[in-house]
Parts: structure tokens; sequence; C-alpha cells
């Protein structure tokens, strides 16, 4: 079967190379010259089946509300004249019950666990390097509230099968040594062993070489305009190159893997995609004084940030990424929203990086209400 992947992020390229590893006749198109170079660029490189509290939750209304107008807030509600964007926080609320809570959290450990499993088989079957690190994940909280809070949810994990262990303040300094100067502050964490972290944007660009070498085909710097139906399924695609060319694309069946920018096109054919841009911020640092640098993939509770550390071809980095700003498609650099991140890598870490050689940049992590990916076949049977 000849299949289309519409974009070539982190989800395009993983579904194109398992496609083709099915046996399918796979072709990607993207209006990027080079693969994953949107949300999938330069992310919190966590692979964090831990991280499965969904941002609806029963304590979120209320955060939200006390965030609305803070500039640096961890989760931002810029409102706007928007329809989707308030009946995405409409679909948000609902989202916000315990039940549902329970229910979302079991979705994403459930897919959490199977994807981490599928990334370690592929590492083992094909010898990958994305500056992986397989040292677990460690939650880290400063609020004794917080940390309280996050024994239930972590119970539920540990019953579906995800090992995240409740550990000491002390047990914390012991699994990442470069807490120990913030040991005052810590009310305690939680530790995933299995848990990992890497570069997405190069673990995305070594699966594409890998994907060629399998014959698929990447159609870059095209940029897909319209998507046709008939009779109830997928007919064709509409695209133009760079040179604006019109290209009239068609297959057997199609996967639309556009990001933030699906819903637009999938509306076109009657399918109403709950998926609206929540903008991130990444920081990424060149290691200066390794001593104090941590090793351990990192989430710091109190400013939904997580910490990796990237070492590879590219140096040592230290990545730091998170917050979440639903603020349309602007993807402009907000300086008190960086700010606010590189103090805190500082109040964490002092020397640790090279805060003068930082790059920032921004993501638009497409969102679902309850933080569950949308996966399967659509109404139309071919996509
Ligand atoms: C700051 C930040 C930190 C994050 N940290 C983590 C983390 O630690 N761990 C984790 O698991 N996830 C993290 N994420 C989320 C993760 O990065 C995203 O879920 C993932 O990158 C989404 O991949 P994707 O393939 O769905 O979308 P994208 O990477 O956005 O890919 C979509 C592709 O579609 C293409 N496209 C769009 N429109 C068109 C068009 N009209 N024509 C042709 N091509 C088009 C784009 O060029 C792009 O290449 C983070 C996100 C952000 C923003």
């Amino acid at each position: 079967m000849h299949v289309i992947v519409l974009g070539s992020g982190l989800l395009g390229v993983s579904s194109a190379y398992y496609l083709s590893k099915m046996g399918h006749q796979v072709t990607v198109v993207d209006r990027q010259a080079t693969p994953a170079a949107e949300t999938s660029f330069a992310n919190g490189g966590q692979i964090s089946v831990s991280h499965a509290e969904p941002w609806a939750n029963p304590s979120a209304p209320l955060k939200v509300l006390k965030w609305l107008g803070q500039e640096d807030a961890p989760l931002l509600f810029r409102l706007r004249a928007d329809m989707r964007q308030w009946l995405w926080g409409l679909q948000f609320l609902r989202e916000c019950t315990p039940g549902r809570t329970r229910h979302n959290i079991e979705q994403i450990v459930r897919l959490g666990t199977y994807s981490r499993t599928m990334l370690q088989e592929l590492r083992e079957a094909t010898g990958i390097h994305y500056d992986q690190r397989t040292q677990g994940i460690l939650h880290f909280y400063t609020s004794e509230k917080e940390f309280e809070a996050a024994l239930a949810p972590a119970e539920q994990m540990r019953e579906l099968g995800c090992d995240r262990q409740v550990v000491s303040a002390d047990e914390a300094v012991r699994l990442e040594p470069a807490l120990a100067s913030v040991r005052h502050m810590l009310a305690g964490a939680t530790y995933t062993a299995e848990d990992e972290s890497g570069d997405a944007n190069r673990f995305a660009r070594e699966l594409v070489k890998l994907c060629e070498g399998q014959g698929v085909r990447f159609l870059m710097s095209h940029t897909v305009t319209a998507l046709r139906q008939a009779g109830g399924s997928l007919d064709h695609i509409e695209a133009t190159d760079s040179e604006g060319r019109f290209q009239r694309l068609r297959a057997d069946a199609y996967v639309l893997a556009m990001g933030s920018f699906s819903p637009m096109y999938a509306a076109a054919l009657g399918l109403s995609l709950p998926i609206y841009p929540a903008k991130g911020y990444s920081v990424t640092l060149p290691v200066k004084d390794a001593s104090k640098a941590y090793q351990v993939s990192l989430t710091d509770d109190e400013y939904k940030l997580v910490f990796s550390r990237l070492t590879g071809p590219n140096g040592d980095r230290l990545r730091i990424a998170g917050t979440a700003e639903l603020n349309g498609y602007d993807r402009d650099l907000n300086w008190v929203r960086c700010e606010a991140i590189v103090r805190r890598v500082e109040q964490l870490f002092p020397g640790a990086g090279h805060l003068d050689q930082a790059s920032f940049w921004t993501g638009l992590r497409p969102a679902t209400p309850s933080n569950v990916p949308l996966i399967g076949r659509s109404r139309m049977a071919n996509l």
C-alpha cells in the first residue's frame, strides 16, 4: 500500500519508519526544508511515562485563574477572540474532574509505556544514537502541599505498571548530587528509574536516515494547502513545492501528523480535532562546570520545567524546557518568560551552564484538552 504521511515531526517520521517496516511504500510531505524543524526541534528531551498527570486535573481550574495575566505563569491562558480557544478551554474544564483525570492518567501511562518499550526495541535493533541517557527521571517538589498532592497520582501510576517511586529529599540528592545546594528547598521527590531522555531533533534526523535506507521518500519544502475528499474517503492532497508549483498527491492511505496545524486541514473534511497550540519555551546552554551540572533528567514541579543533559556530537548541553501559553499560533519569544527560566536554572544549578551562550526557542505543542493524543482511524476509512 502507498501511504502519505503529512508532517515530518517526531510523529510523522516515526509513523513513516514503522509503516515502511511493515512493507508499505511511504512518502513524507513537509513544508520545512529539514525534518523535525518545528515543535520537534528543541523540546525538553524527556521520555517520561511518569509525567502522566494531565494539565487538566482537579486543582487546575483554580491555578489557571490565579495565573491569568501573570507573565511568567507556568500555564497561561491569554484569552482571545478565538472560538477554537474558548471551545478548547471548555473541553479542558470538562477533563478536570477526578474521574476524567484518573481515566486520562490511565490512557497516558499505557500509551507511554508502550512507546517507551518501542523506543528501547528500536534502539536495540538499529543502534540509533540521539544523546540518550537512561538514568531515569527525578521529579522534585519545593512545596509540601504539591508533594502531598502528587502521592495519589504516583500510586495510580504504580498500579498501572509505571514504577514511579516516592523518595525523600535526601534520597533525591543522592540520586542527583547537583541538587545538593538546594537540598533545604526540597519537600520530596518521585523517581522513575525506567524513564529516559535524549535529543528529540537528533532522534528524528537519525530516524530519517534509517527511513531513507528503507526507501521512504521525503518531499521537503512542500506545503500542504488542502485535503480533498471524494465518496467518503480522502481522495488527494494539494500542495505547493518550494517554487510555488501546484502538486496533487495521491495514495491509498494517509497519516495526518502536522501537529498544531492538523485541525485546520481536517476541518475541511468535516473532522473536528480538539487540538490547540500550547506554546512552550526551551533554553539550551553549553555546560560550563560539569561537576555542577545535573546528569539525571529532572522535573521541577513548581516551575513546570524539565531539565535534560544532552551530550553528543553537538557538545555537552543543558536543555531546560517548559511552560505553556495558550495564545494562538504566535511563536514570539517573550523575554519575561525566558528570563524566568534562566533565573530558575541559576538558582538551582549556579555556575553549571554558560548563561551568556543561552539559545532560546519556542514551539507549539499540539495539545488536546485531556493530554491524550488522537491516534487511530478517522471517520474517513483511509485517513
Ligand atoms: C517547550 C516544549 C517542551 C517539550 N518537552 C517535551 C518532552 O520533554 N518530552 C516529550 O515527550 N514531549 C515534549 N514536548 C512535546 C513534543 O515536542 C511534541 O509533542 C512533539 O514534538 C510533536 O511532534 P509532532 O510530530 O506531532 O509535531 P511537529 O513536530 O510540530 O511536526 C509537525 C510537522 O508538520 C509540518 N507541517 C505543518 N503544517 C504543514 C503544512 N501545511 N504543510 C506541510 N507540512 C506542515 C511542520 O513543518 C512539522 O514538521 C515539548 C514541547 C515543547 C514545545
